[in-house]
């Protein structure tokens, strides 16, 4: 994680850490890392090893007291440069990178809140979210308060003096709607109450919640940070004392999810690209959200950037484009998707996001699939049986609407 230390002092005298001064792409593709400091090897090194040595008891006494750089679970310097990029292109004081989105999610929560304590959660989220907050923390003795947050005012009552903790994810999956950082933000502070945003949708190229009042951003980094659709991973990102917190409990000792470092490779890979794929990825979602509105056989869509969108004001304040994922549905509903899916001949039915390739699923078909084997799997609150999932990809956006017309047309 970011924050003193030997390697630190090496970054401030290598010449590429001067934050400020540089803008996002470059920062994106040079910050926290210099060839001078690895061999003058112009990528970063992976470094494959499970623990660091030693040349004195002294010297390992004070690798200890910096935070643990023992052990390969809670140090890597391969994922610290992830971590501090990452910090920095969100405008965090630090950061903490982990195997996957959802063991984010556990680090945070199971590192910040105890038994007895409350948590107040969107009523919408990512499937996976909803089992942990449903099904996982209660167990644990962690009270979760569901609200409509598209609502802020509706936090006024849904804080008591336990909440500990308001999450949200902006813009919503599956729903592509949007929620007001700042005013979210706002009326959770005045309680004294920090905000964890969930911000994977959009990513840092688009839209930085710390800029706009929140706490601590977590990011599904197997989404558009890496945007290859080739690697897992999860990042938390906020200030030093917080991070210090999850590295220290949530990473060490509760959850143990540590990045592989050559993941973390991947994902700096990836990173390079962020925003030149987010433009593109962006512009066709906004080509095809037209297209979609247009067409008889489509009921509704949802993006963040259309005319019709309610949280479009929200979304134009807080974000500098709509990014590449979107929500539909048809008029001819539960059926009409699947068939609909079943016509495509380009596009992959796959359940992730982000990646250079077109991924479209129907949330409905995946959840009545599931009960089979776990009665409890239900729809997520807000999310209609016919609704429709699109990560909109990086191929000719006239192909991809090409295929969803043909495919509408057998309907
Ligand atoms: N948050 C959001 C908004 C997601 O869409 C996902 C995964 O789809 C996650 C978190 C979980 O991330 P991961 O799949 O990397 O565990």
């Amino acid at each position: 994680m970011t924050g003193g230390g030997e390697h630190d002092k090496c970054q401030k005298q290598s010449g590429h850490s001067h934050a400020a001064s540089f803008g996002f792409d470059t920062r994106a593709i040079h910050h926290a890392f210099s060839p001078v400091d690895f061999k003058r090897a112009v990528q970063p090194p992976v470094f494959l090893t499970s623990t660091y040595g030693f040349e004195s008891v002294e010297a390992n006494d004070a690798a200890a007291a910096l935070g643990g750089r023992l052990y390969a679970r809670e140090y890597n310097p391969t994922t610290e440069i992830l971590e501090q990029r990452l910090a920095n292109l969100e405008g965090a004081e630090a950061g903490l990178v982990v195997s996957t989105g959802m063991a984010a999610f556990g680090t945070l929560i199971l590192s910040l809140l105890s038994q007895g304590d409350e948590l107040v959660v969107h009523k919408t989220l990512y499937s996976n979210t909803v089992a942990m907050v449903e099904q996982g923390l209660p167990r644990f003795g962690i009270k979760v308060v569901p609200v409509d947050l598209s609502d802020p005012s509706n936090l006024d009552t849904a804080i008591t003096e336990k909440t500990k903790l308001v999450y949200f994810e902006t813009p919503v999956n599956p729903l592509s709607s949007i929620l007001d950082i700042s005013a979210i933000s706002e009326r959770a502070h005045a309680r004294g109450v920090k905000v964890a945003v969930d911000s994977t949708f959009a990513s840092p190229a688009l839209q930085r919640p710390i800029e706009h009042g929140a706490d601590i951003v977590l990011h599904s980094l197997t989404k558009y940070i890496n945007g290859h659709g080739d690697t897992l991973g999860g990042a938390l990102l906020g200030d030093a004392e917080t991070l210090h917190r999850l590295h220290e409990t949530g990473l060490r000792y509760i959850t143990g999810a540590t990045l592989a470092p050559h993941s973390a490779f991947l994902i700096m890979r990836g990173l390079k690209t962020l925003s030149l794929r987010m433009d593109r990825h962006s512009a066709s979602a906004l080509a095809i959200a037209r297209m979609l509105e247009a067409h008889p056989a489509v009921s509704w869509v949802s993006y963040p950037f259309l005319e019709s969108h309610p949280g479009q004001a929200i979304a134009r304040k807080q974000m500098t484009q709509g990014s590449g994922m979107l929500a539909f549905g048809l008029h001819a509903g539960f059926a009409g998707a699947r068939n609909m899916l079943d016509h495509l001949q380009l596009m992959t039915r796959a359940v992730s996001l982000g990646d250079t390739d077109t991924l479209i699923y129907h949330p409905a078909s995946i959840t009545r699939a599931r009960q089979s084997i776990r009665k409890d799997a239900h729809m997520i609150s807000g999310v209609g049986d016919d609704l429709i999932r699109l990560s909109v990809g990086l191929e000719d956006v006239d192909d991809l609407i090409g295929d969803l017309q043909q495919a509408l047309a057998t309907l």
